[in-house]
């Protein structure tokens, strides 16, 4: 399969800590790849430098064979590749839903307003929320709110889907329409890199697992092996404090 992201060697830091050196990474394309690891080891840094929210000190990322470059306009084109979604929803309180979801690709990808607003109907259709679309986010339940969110990354055309925590903020229950959306997406064959908690999740879902800690990818493996037989102390006492079965 044919290679759509591929990190070499990165490395970032801030002022007085170092995130991470030398971190190296591959995905193939439908590949779907899940991140654990502990509150602070650089997961969301990770995910940031990869879509050029952050800059990285050394080392190169290509998308798609394409370098990503950090100081030139270019980068507005390689980060349409990739659609992010965060914790935090972020949509717009004095819009609508549909007129949240169908901003970017009118404002910056220049599409047809009406063209643009038929595929998110379909989109919201999808993840049952269609009967939303006029009405504000502060009308809709977290986990709605959440899946509006994915559904505005969806409609960028997004080769790759960094997914970071997206069910952290959200009460029990619900977490699981969150993550049944993220399933179905990843049964259509996308490619996504995810950071999540939700063990029982990840192994539904992932195709390959990392555990990063400190900032090195400390083991990683199919999700039989990572979960079933952890090698390192590490893992395993990571994966014990899930009381992960
Ligand atoms: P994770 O997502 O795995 O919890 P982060 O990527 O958010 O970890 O953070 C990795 C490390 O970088 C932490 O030590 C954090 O405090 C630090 N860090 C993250 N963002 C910044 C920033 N903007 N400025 C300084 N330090 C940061
Ligand atoms: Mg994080």
């Amino acid at each position: 399969m044919e290679e759509i992201l591929t990190v070499k060697k990165i490395s970032k830091k801030y002022e007085d800590v170092d995130v991470f050196s030398d971190l190296s990474l591959s995905v193939k394309k439908g590949e779907k790849v899940v991140i654990v690891g502990p509150s602070g080891c650089g997961k969301s840094t990770f995910l940031r430098c990869l879509n050029g929210l952050e800059t990285i000190d050394e080392g190169e990322i290509l998308i798609d064979g394409e370098k990503l470059r950090q100081d030139t306009k270019e980068i507005y084109h390689i980060r349409e590749k990739l659609g992010m979604v965060f914790q935090s929803y972020d949509l717009f309180p004095h819009l609508s839903i549909l007129q949240n979801i169908v901003l970017a690709p009118v404002r910056v990808q220049k599409r047809d307003k009406k063209e643009a607003e038929a595929e998110a109907m379909e989109l919201l259709e999808r993840v049952g929320l269609s009967s939303k679309k006029d009405n504000y986010p502060r009308q809709l339940s977290g986990g709605q709110k959440q899946r509006v969110a994915i559904v505005r990354a969806l409609l960028m055309h997004p080769e790759i889907l960094l997914l970071d925590e997206i069910t952290a903020a959200l009460d029990p229950e619900m977490v699981r329409e969150v993550l049944e959306v993220v399933l179905l997406l990843a049964r259509e064959g996308r490619t996504m890199l995810i950071v999540t908690h939700e063990m029982q999740f990840a192994k539904a879902v992932a195709d390959r697992m990392i555990f990063l800690d400190e900032g090195r990818i400390v083991e990683e493996g199919s999700p039989e092996e990572f979960f079933t037989h952890p090698r390192t102390d590490r893992l395993k006492k990571f994966l014990k404090s899930f009381a992960y079965e």
